[in-house]
């Protein structure tokens, strides 16, 4: 098992990343909400309060895609997603503090009114906003390519980051992410019989079952998908988690039957609030004082819950869900968002 350990992290040595994170987030217990649901411990992991941009899981990706792009010597970001995007609004972020420019490609057209959320975020931050007119999700990524080259024609330096940070450099954050934890659950006697996050573009879940397989780690990951059907999801998991471990050597598989992901929680679809969603947010905001967000963090809790009630869970093990993220849209209007 050490040589296993050791081994790990010599992975995680080997790629260079570009610190965003000033430090490990908290890990807590939520023990009235444990109480509420009939847990033995219910723990939270607080990726939402990384101090950079309103934080979130896609900055723990962008630690090592940022180091990429500035290895490549790019001076443009180019990426997109739907204008709800936490990961455009880290991605605007990042260029910001180190003097690129970004350039986003949302689908849909622009919302009416003022802008809100991360939207309005994205702007503030001085990225360049385009929308494809296409309700269409992959109509992102053909204008992807086009807004690059359109860069790199002009003489500039594009670097190309796909919807959600999906690529094995931001798996490989997320693989760190699980070493954090990892360090921080034994330090504080968190010992969970189940990990559960959401899962959008599958990269976190990959980056969290890999590492988990790749430390050893005494859990079982568990994801809840806010936007493709389970089995879409399941296969980017398994592909994106195939990619990073090809990509930087790492010794550990994610099968398909390890991706166990949680469906029935999506509602009107991806963005849409669900009632569910909103009572989950609601009870976490009056026992914990915590906010979750409508889109993601939302509706996987809404799963935890469900999960809970059904006894679902060992009654003597704890669990921990990893909040990552995604308040800016708790400030969106639910009608102008679509
Ligand atoms: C993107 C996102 C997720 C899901 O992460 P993926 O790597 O896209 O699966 C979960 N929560 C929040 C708040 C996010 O922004």
């Amino acid at each position: 098992m050490m040589t296993l350990r050791t081994a790990a992290s010599e992975v995680l040595k080997a790629v260079p990343r570009l610190p965003l994170l000033a430090g490990p987030t908290p890990l807590h217990r939520a023990p009235r909400l444990a109480g509420e649901l009939d847990l033995a411990e219910l723990w939270l992991k607080r990726d939402d309060l990384i101090s950079f941009g309103f934080g979130g899981n896609k900055v723990r990706g962008l630690e090592l895609i940022m180091a990429d792009a500035l290895k490549h010597g790019a001076d443009t970001l180019v990426t997109g997603a739907g204008p709800l995007s936490n990961h455009v609004r880290a991605c605007a972020t990042a260029a910001a503090r180190h003097g690129m420019s970004c350039n986003v490609v949302y689908w849909g057209s622009p919302p009416p009114g003022p802008r809100q959320g991360n939207l309005r975020l994205v702007e503030l931050l001085g990225a360049t906003v385009r929308f494809t007119g296409s309700a269409d999700r992959e109509s992102v990524d053909a204008m992807i390519e086009a807004e690059a080259n359109r860069v790199g024609a002009n003489g500039g330096r594009p670097y190309v980051i796909p919807r959600g940070g999906a690529c094995p450099h931001g798996v490989l954050g997320h693989v760190a992410a699980v070493r954090e934890f990892l360090a921080q659950a034994s330090a504080l006697g968190c010992r969970p019989d189940v990990v559960l996050l959401a899962v959008g573009s599958g990269g976190t879940l990959a980056g969290w079952l890999l590492g988990s397989r790749l430390f050893n780690a005494p859990w079982r990951v568990e994801g809840v998908t806010v936007s493709r059907p389970q089995a879409e999801a399941a296969e980017q998991v398994t592909r994106l988690a195939a990619a990073a471990a090809e990509r930087f050597g790492i010794d550990a598989t994610v099968g398909e039957r390890d991706v166990i992901i949680h469906d029935g929680f999506i509602g009107g679809g991806y963005g849409i609030p669900t009632p569910e969603g909103n009572a989950a947010i609601a009870l976490m905001a009056r026992r914990e004082g915590v906010f979750l967000d409508p889109t993601y963090t939302g509706k996987a809790f809404a799963a935890l819950m469900h999960l809970a009630r059904e006894g679902r869970f060992r009654r003597d093990r704890a669990v921990a869900f990893v909040h990552t993220g995604g308040a800016p849209t708790l400030f969106v209007d639910p009608e102008a968002a679509r």
